[in-house]
C-alpha cells in the first residue's frame, strides 16, 4: 500500500541531530513521521527542496516584541511576520512591555494574544520584580512560559531585581532555569556621572565597562550555587565572562547575540552612532574573539538577537539618552547563514545553536530536533544565494536595521511551522497560526 502523507519534503540535505544527511522528510497531522520515505510515497504538498538545507525549525530565544507597548516601533504580529520571513519557526518574547507581564492577568492576556496575532510559535517570558516574587512559583509553570526573566542591571526601567537579598529570594520561589541581564546596577550607577550628554557614542561601552558585565555575573553565580537554582546568563558579552562559566557549567547556560559575533567597537559607534546603541555594549575585537571562541569551545548553548526595536527619533538623540536596543529577528538567519559560509561556525554547530540549544535551555517541547515525533517545524535555505540586507526589506514597523548594506551569503527560503508553509521565497502565505510553545514543566 501507497504511504500518504500531509507534507513530503524531497530531495534536501537534512540536518539531523547526528549530522548531515540527504534523505526526504513525511510529515502528518503537524509533526515529523518518517526520514528515509520511499519514491513511492505520496503527499497533499511536497515541497522540492533539491540544491537546499533543511533545518530543524530556528529559534531565536530572545525577542522584545514590545506588545502591548507602541505599535508604530513593534508589535506580536509584525516582529512575527519579520521572524517568520527571516527564517525563524519560532521566538521567546521578554516582558518589559507596557503593561509589563509580571502578573497572572497579563500572562493570560498574552496567552489569548499570541494564538490569535503571531505568525511562528512563541514562548513567553514572564518578568520577576521585588513586588511579585511570590507568585514567580506559579506564573513561571503557565502555559507557553518558558521561563522567569530578571533584569539585575538597569536596562528596561521599572523592571528590576538587584540587590542579592531579594535575588536570593527569586532563585528560592521556584524551580525552573531563571533567565538573567547580568550587569551591575551599582557600578552603572556609580560611573554614570563620569559622563556627560552628546559624549561619543562610543562612551557606552565605557560607561558599562566590562567590568560591570563580570561583577554582574560573578554575584549571580555565587547566588546560583548557593540556591541551587540552574541560571541562563543572556548576551554575555566580555571575554572574561566566557573564562570564568566555564567553571559554573553545573549550575549556569548562557547565550551570545548575534550582534557581539557580528558588530565591534570603535567601528560600530563611529559608522552608526546610535544605531550601535544596546545592553550589554558591543566592544572590541578581544571580546568579539573570545565570543567567537566560546561558540567553537562549545560553551555558547544559545543565539539570540535580542530584537528591540526603538523609534528612529529616539536612536537619533545624542547620547545617553539615545533608546538602547537594535532590531535584529528578520536578520539573525541570514546573518549566522553568512558566518557559516565564511567559515567561522559549521552548519551543524549553527543548528546546536538555534534548535538543541534553546529546547534544552528551557525545556521546550517538541522543538529543536529534526526527528520523528518532533513537531514539523522547518526552516530551508539556500547556502549559495546572495543578497544584500537593506532596511527596505524589514517589516519592523520602526524601519531600521544595524546592518543595512550588509552583503549575505546564505538566505533562508522557506519557514514551515507545524506543517504549515507561512514562508515561501520572501512571502508570507495564509494568516498568523501561531502557537504558544509547550515547555516542560
Ligand atoms: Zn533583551
Amino acid at each position: 500500500m501507497t504511504e500518504h502523507f500531509d507534507m513530503l519534503i524531497r530531495g534536501g540535505t537534512c540536518v539531523l541531530p547526528w549530522g548531515q544527511e540527504a534523505t526526504d522528510v513525511g510529515t502528518r497531522g503537524g509533526r515529523i513521521v518518517a526520514l528515509g520515505v520511499p519514491s513511492s510515497a505520496t503527499a497533499t504538498t511536497t515541497i522540492d527542496a533539491k540544491g537546499l538545507h533543511v533545518l530543524p525549525g530556528l529559534i531565536d530565544p530572545h525577542v522584545h516584541f514590545r506588545d502591548p507597548g507602541d505599535a508604530s516601533v513593534e508589535s506580536i504580529p509584525m516582529g512575527s511576520k519579520g521572524a517568520v520571513l527571516g527564517g525563524l519557526a519560532a521566538v521567546f518574547d521578554m516582558p518589559n512591555t507596557s503593561p509589563l507581564v509580571v502578573d497572572a492577568k497579563m500572562v493570560a492576556w498574552k496567552q489569548e494574544y499570541v494564538e490569535s496575532h503571531s505568525w511562528c510559535d512563541m514562548g513567553i517570558y514572564v518578568g520577576g520584580s521585588k513586588t511579585n516574587i511570590p507568585e514567580l512559583s506559579d506564573l513561571e509553570l503557565g502555559r507557553g512560559v518558558c521561563g522567569i526573566k530578571i533584569f539585575a542591571g538597569s536596562s528596561t526601567g521599572d523592571l528590576m531585581v538587584e540587590d542579592d537579598v531579594n535575588l536570593e529570594k527569586v532563585m528560592r520561589s521556584g524551580r525552573r532555569r531563571i533567565a538573567y541581564h547580568s550587569e551591575d546596577e551599582y557600578r552603572l550607577q556609580a560611573r554614570k556621572s563620569m559622563f556627560k550628554s552628546g559624549d561619543p557614542y562610543a562612551s557606552h561601552m565605557e560607561w558599562r565597562d566590562e567590568e560591570c558585565a563580570c561583577l554582574g555575573t560573578r554575584r549571580l553565580m555565587h547566588l546560583a550555587r548557593k540556591t541551587g537554582r540552574q541560571a541562563h546568563i543572556l548576551h554575555v558579552s566580555t571575554a572574561q565572562e566566557f573564562e570564568y562559566l566555564k567553571d559554573y557549567r553545573d549550575i549556569c547556560t548562557c547565550e551570545v547575540l548575534v550582534n557581539h559575533l557580528t558588530q565591534v567597537a570603535p567601528d560600530c559607534y563611529e559608522r552608526l552612532k546610535g544605531y550601535a546603541v544596546m545592553n550589554p555594549p558591543i566592544r572590541g575585537q578581544r571580546h568579539m574573539d573570545a565570543a567567537w571562541k566560546a561558540v567553537n569551545d562549545g560553551l555558547v548553548d544559545t543565539i539570540g538577537s535580542d530584537h528591540a526595536p526603538h523609534s528612529k527619533e529616539k536612536k537619533e538623540l545624542p547620547w545617553p539618552d539615545c533608546a538602547s536596543g537594535l532590531t535584529g529577528v528578520q536578520t539573525m538567519v541570514p546573518i549566522m547563514l553568512n558566518h557559516v559560509n565564511a567559515g567561522r561556525l559549521s552548519l551543524n554547530r549553527m543548528v546546536d545553536l538555534m534548535c538543541a540549544g534553546p529546547a534544552r535551555v528551557y525545556g521546550a517541547v517538541g522543538k529543536g530536533r529534526l526527528a520523528a515525533g518532533y513537531d514539523a517545524d522547518f526552516t530551508l535555505v539556500d547556502m549559495k544565494h546572495r543578497r544584500k540586507i537593506e532596511n527596505s526589506w524589514i517589516v519592523s514597523p520602526c524601519g531600521w536595521t544595524p546592518f543595512e548594506g550588509m552583503a549575505i551569503t546564505g538566505w533562508p527560503v522557506a519557514t514551515i511551522v507545524r506543517g504549515n508553509v507561512v514562508m515561501r521565497d520572501d512571502t508570507v502565505l495564509g494568516k498568523p497560526s501561531g502557537k504558544l510553545v509547550k515547555f516542560v514543566g
